[in-house]
């Protein structure tokens, strides 16, 4: 149960964001609820975000030996605890956002609150084969961020699949590191638009499996991916293609489904922010991070849409 019933900001989320937010909510004073998120159906949805799902960040700036990701959201979150934000296990089950205070009713208990911070996130898509997320979250190989991550392939082969402007993005930003990248597409057409399959197409790095689908991740504990077996969805051949890493580009998800009909969105699901500020369709809420970002995606770009939620909270609660 969360301390209070009434918050003057309540941050929704713990990831860079929502614990960027909660330190400058916290030292304006404003003594923030933090609801932390995570323990839904996906095992990877845990209090913290994505970098939870992360090993190495390398390009966290402060931390030039590179800090793993569990251990940079722990030193986040003692930061906002240091200043007295308040921090509540489990997440948001509904809101009604069309009247002040808002009203939120968490998986703990229901509170009130004059301004909200919607830091909640995004979830990359997964092909959800059986053995895909003990490669994520253990044995490592499989990943969804080639800008995370992608340094570590240095001389390897890697498969990136999916079609769209991601995959050339991904594939695109391996082939500087991997010796060699295929795409492995699910239909005969790319997506991705014009400009960028013509940049993914020009690289002579890149190899092209279309009209295929990875059907199981190979390799084991201490060995890491040794290949996959991909179908060709025409012929029906299965091929074991050898490998040291998986990137999976099949789009992410916003965690807006909750606030349906209530704040502005584009098709996708992502927050719609106004005036160059992160203040969405509803006065006094605001978003941070990824569920207002599809293009960024970055622990740094949240971290400092985080600060602008709580700056531009603190001058709505001044009015
Ligand atoms: P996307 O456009 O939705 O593409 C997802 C790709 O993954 C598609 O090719 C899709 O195949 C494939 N896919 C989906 N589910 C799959 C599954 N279960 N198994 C195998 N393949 C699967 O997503 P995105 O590439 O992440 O792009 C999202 C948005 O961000 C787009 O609007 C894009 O233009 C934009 N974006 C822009 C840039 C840029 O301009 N720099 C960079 C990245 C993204 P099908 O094609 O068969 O559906």
């Amino acid at each position: 149960m969360p301390a209070k019933t009434h918050y003057r900001v309540v941050i929704l989320g713990s990831g860079p964001a929502g614990l960027t937010a909660a330190v400058y909510a916290s030292r304006a004073d404003l003594a923030p609820l933090v609801v932390e998120g995570g323990g839904g159906d996906d095992p990877t949805d845990v209090p913290g975000g994505q970098l939870m799902l992360t090993t190495e960040v390398d390009n966290y700036p402060g931390f030039p030996e590179g800090i793993l990701g569990p251990d940079l959201m722990e030193r986040m979150r003692k930061q906002a605890e240091r200043f007295g934000t308040e921090f509540e296990a489990g997440e948001l089950k509904a809101a009604v956002l069309k009247e002040r205070p808002f009203r939120l009713a968490l998986t703990t208990g229901e509170v009130t609150a004059d301004t909200v911070i919607v830091a909640t996130g995004a979830r990359a898509k997964w092909l959800n084969l059986p053995e895909e997320l003990e490669f994520r979250t253990k044995i490592g190989g499989v990943s969804a961020c080639a800008t995370c991550d992608g340094f570590f392939y240095k001389g390897k082969d890697v498969l990136v699949v999916g079609g769209g402007d991601t995959a050339m993005e991904e594939a695109t930003f391996l082939a500087k590191f991997a010796s060699k990248v295929t795409v492995v597409h699910r239909r005969g057409e790319l997506r991705a638009s014009k400009a960028m399959q013509a940049r993914a197409r020009a690289n002579p790095k890149i190899a092209w499996l279309l009209d295929s689908v990875v059907e199981k991740v190979l390799g084991g504990p201490g060995r890491g991916v040794t290949g996959a077996m991909v179908r060709n969805v025409k012929t029906g051949a299965v091929a074991e293609v050898p490998c040291g890493g998986i990137f999976m580009a099949i789009g992410h998800t916003p965690n807006t489904a909750v606030f349906a009909g209530q704040l502005e969105m584009d098709e996708q699901g992502y927050l719609l922010e106004h005036d160059g500020t992160t203040a969405t369709s509803v006065p006094g809420v605001f978003a941070a991070g990824d569920v207002a970002d599809h293009r960024y995606r970055q622990a740094i770009t949240a971290a400092g849409t985080g600060c602008m939620a709580a700056i531009d909270a603190e001058r709505f609660l001044q009015h």
